[in-house]
């Protein structure tokens, strides 16, 4: 209790100074990090399970720091989020993963659609549509191989604003996913109006698939849904046999997760492709 006595007290305001140093700390290092180059990308496969085919793959940051070692997203994107860097950041991403996403693709590897994740302050920038249009046209990328993925929350704390970029997204022939889907508070009224082609099902909903009986009506809902809207969708997260066969099963064609396969380097990626190809 708080009448305990200095030592309570004393505590908190250590915990909190440890905090707010590990905080400017690791925001330093950040910053460093993305003029130095140290982020990179991984990729991770999405599964067509009725055909077993490739069709594309999510690009995913992850951050070799020379002393701390491998960091994962998690870590370090709420902090990017806060203090604005986020936006430099998904830029630097979405150019390493475009270069490398196109390599596969000249090589005839059948590389099927790349998806970015976005964050919401990316959108909001003036120039974002231009930066898209120029990345896009110097790494000769087709439009309608790339897909944004954001994530429900985000778009719904601001949906007439997402609406109109989206939309100029949309009409260049990129398509857009609704991330981490069921997770936040969409309306439906809001889902028939923004311009989206697909629903992410939230990996916590598949989790514990097949025998958590609110979680199977959850997925089975989200997927017709889908269905009666018009919309694809994929779901995240699917790590066995009996998650994805449910999941085939109910009417969800297209998997992502450690069942297909984990979030692969460059180098372990293009060996992936090669033998996806020869099969
Ligand atoms: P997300 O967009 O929902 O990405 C999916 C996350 O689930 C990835 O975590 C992936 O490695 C993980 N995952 C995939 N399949 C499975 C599975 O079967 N089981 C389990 N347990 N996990 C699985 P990761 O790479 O650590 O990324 C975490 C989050 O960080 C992402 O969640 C995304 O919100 C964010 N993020 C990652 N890269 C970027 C980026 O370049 N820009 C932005 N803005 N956010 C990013
Ligand atoms: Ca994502
Ligand atoms: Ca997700
Ligand atoms: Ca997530």
């Amino acid at each position: 209790a708080k009448g305990d006595g200095r030592n309570t007290y004393c505590f908190y305001d250590e915990a909190m100074t440890e905090r707010a140093f590990e905080r400017v700390f690791l925001e330093t290092a950040l910053r460093k990090a993305l003029e130095e180059d140290e982020l990179v990308v991984y990729f991770q496969p999405q599964i067509d399970a009725r055909e077993n085919k490739l069709v594309g793959m999510e690009a995913l940051v992850r951050w070799e720091h020379p002393i701390m070692g491998f960091i994962y997203p998690d870590k370090f994107i709420p902090l990017a989020e806060i203090t604005g860097m986020i936006v430099q950041l998904d830029r630097l991403v979405m150019k390493k993963a475009l270069t490398q996403f196109k390599k596969w693709d000249k090589a005839g590897l059948n590389p099927g659609k790349l998806a970015l994740n976005l964050a919401i302050k990316q959108i909001e920038e003036n120039d974002f549509i231009e930066f898209i249009e120029n990345i896009l046209d110097c790494e000769d990328c087709s439009y309608k191989n790339i897909e944004f993925e954001l994530t429900e929350n985000q778009i719904m704390n601001n949906p007439e604003a997402s609406i109109e970029t989206l939309q100029k997204l949309s009409d260049l022939g990129i398509s857009i996913a609704i991330d981490d889907f069921g997770t936040g508070y969409s309306s439906l009224a809001y889902l028939k109006r923004l311009p989206i082609d697909k629903l992410k099902i939230d990996r916590s909903f598949i989790k514990d698939l097949p025998q958590d009986a609110d979680d199977a009506a959850i997925t089975k809902t989200i997927i017709s849904l889908c269905s009666s809207l018009n919309l694809k969708v994929i779901a995240e997260g699917v790590e066995t046999e009996k998650q994805k066969n449910f999941i085939l099963q109910n009417g969800c064609q297209f998997i992502q997760g450690y069942y297909y396969s984990r979030p692969l380097s460059i180098e372990d990626m293009t060996k992936y492709l090669i033998e996806h190809n020869k099969t």
